[in-house]
Formats: C-alpha cells, sequence, structure tokens
C-alpha cells in the first residue's frame, strides 16, 4: 500500500473523489449517522457511484462501494479500474481515510475475477491529505472466487 495525498494523484483520480465526495452527503443513516460516498472507473472510462443506505434490519444495510458497483452493473459495465471511497462523521472531518468492509472486499474481489485483473482502491481521508493507493489483491489476499466455482468469466465481463 502507498499512502498519498491530493496533490500526488492524477486529474483523474482527484474526479473520482470529487463524485464520491459529491454523494457521500446523500448518505442514508439514520443508525450510524456515519457518511460515506464511493465511486467507480470503468474499463470504458465511466464513473458511476453509489452512497450508504442503512436499513432497520442492519443486514439490509448497502455499502457505498457494493452501491456503485451496482450502479455499474445496472449500466451493464462490470470490469472496473479503480474505486474510490470516502467516509466521515456528521462533522465530515475523517482524519483517517475509510477503508472497505469485508463484505465489500468480497464483492469487489469477484468483479476483479471476472473482469481478470486487479482492481485499484483508494481510501480517502476528508481533507485528502492521507490517502491509501491499494488493491483489492492487496486487501484481500487468497480470495475465494468466481474462479473456484469454474465460472466463465468472460461471459459476464
Ligand atoms: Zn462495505
Amino acid at each position: 500500500m502507498k499512502i498519498t495525498c491530493w496533490e500526488k494523484i492524477t486529474k483523474k483520480e482527484q474526479e473520482l473523489i470529487k463524485k464520491a465526495e459529491e454523494v457521500m452527503k446523500n448518505a442514508y443513516n439514520p443508525m450510524s449517522h456515519y457518511f460515506v460516498g464511493a465511486a467507480v472507473l470503468t474499463k470504458e472510462g465511466n464513473i458511476y457511484v453509489g452512497t450508504f443506505a442503512e436499513n432497520s434490519s442492519l443486514g439490509g444495510t448497502i455499502c457505498a462501494e457494493r452501491a456503485a458497483i451496482l450502479n455499474a452493473n445496472s449500466h451493464g459495465e462490470r470490469v472496473f479500474k479503480t474505486i474510490v471511497v470516502i467516509g466521515a462523521h456528521e462533522d465530515f472531518i475523517a482524519k483517517e481515510p475509510v477503508t472497505p468492509c469485508g463484505l465489500c472486499r468480497q464483492v469487489i474481489s469477484d468483479f476483479a475475477q471476472i473482469g481478470g485483473k486487479d482492481i485499484a482502491i483508494m481510501c480517502v481521508n476528508t481533507k485528502k491529505n492521507k490517502i491509501y493507493k491499494t488493491s483489492i489483491n492487496e486487501l484481500l489476499p487468497l480470495a475465494f472466487g468466481p474462479k473456484d466455482l469454474h465460472m466463465d468469466v468472460q461471459k459476464y465481463q
């Protein structure tokens, strides 16, 4: 993992962060009051966003990263290059970047196997002076996934 900051990333990466940050405020979070936004960059170069949405059953809660991935899937895109996540409490100040939960790591990993490539992950604090640049293979090594099920992943690209 590399730790970087706003000034040292590409314009495209900055655009992804801006889009994730824009939707972060739309989080539906009556229980945790925690805000998260995510943006995915697809192989086609499109950006899709997602926002954290809690559910009274708790188990029905959907993280921003999965919401963004499913938004892309709704548009017929399943091959991802980069996923950005940003989160904070109600004061919108997070000194440390938020990282994807275990469930999201599994979902991202499945799509990495479908795409046949590792997916870059950027976790950003609200000041953007601390950005983790990592990848799903680094966050979830030795992952179980479509390859174990002998899925024809190309069919789903
Ligand atoms: Zn998650």
